[in-house]
C-alpha cells in the first residue's frame, strides 16, 4: 500500500522572492494536509548529508552552497498516495519541462533553483522527515495525534 505522508522542502530561491505563501497555498489546493512545518537554514554538514546520494555529481557543490545559502520551509504533507502525488504537483525537476500548472513551472528559476523537493519514494519520506522533525513536531492530519 503506498504510504500517506512526504517530506518538502521550500528551497532559499523560493524563500528570498517570498513564494512561501503562494507554494503552502497550491499545497492546499491539492489536497495535502500540512504535517509539521518549520523555517530553518541548514548547515553545510546536513545539507552534505541530505543530498549525499549526489556527491558524485557536477553539480554537488553548487547544489550543496546554494541550499545553505539562506533560510528553508521543511514540512511533512499528508494525503493518500502522498509521495507519487506530490511529485505530479511539484512537476519536473528542470522547470523548463514542468507541466503547466506545477509549482516548479509555476516558481522555479533554474534546475537549480527549482523552488522545491519532494521525496521521491515512500522510504525517503520517511527518513528525511526523521531528519528534520521529532516525533513531538508532527501530528497526523487524521486525528492530530504525533505519529
Ligand atoms: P528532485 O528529486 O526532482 O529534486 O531531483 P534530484 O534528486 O535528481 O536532484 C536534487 C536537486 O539537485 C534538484 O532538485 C536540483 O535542484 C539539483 N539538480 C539535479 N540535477 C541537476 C543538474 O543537472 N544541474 C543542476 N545545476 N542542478 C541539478
Amino acid at each position: 500500500m503506498a504510504g500517506t505522508f512526504t517530506f518538502t522542502i521550500i528551497k532559499p530561491g523560493a524563500v528570498t522572492n517570498e513564494h512561501i505563501g503562494p507554494i503552502l497555498n497550491e499545497i492546499n489546493k491539492g489536497g495535502f494536509h500540512i504535517s509539521a512545518m518549520k523555517m530553518i537554514k541548514l548547515r553545510t554538514t546536513q545539507a552534505q548529508n541530505f543530498y549525499a546520494i549526489h556527491k558524485e555529481k557536477a553539480f554537488y557543490d553548487a547544489l550543496i552552497k546554494f541550499m545553505t545559502s539562506g533560510p528553508i520551509v521543511v514540512a511533512i504533507l499528508e494525503k493518500e498516495n502522498a509521495v507519487e502525488e506530490y511529485r505530479k504537483l511539484i512537476g519536473s525537476t528542470d522547470p523548463a519541462k514542468a507541466e503547466e500548472g506545477t509549482i516548479r513551472k509555476l516558481f522555479a528559476q533554474s534546475m537549480q533553483q527549482n523552488a522545491v523537493h519532494g521525496s521521491d519514494s515512500d522510504c525517503n519520506a520517511a527518513i528525511e522527515s526523521t531528519f528534520f522533525f521529532s516525533k513531538s513536531e508532527r501530528f497526523s492530519i487524521f486525528d492530530r495525534r504525533e505519529f
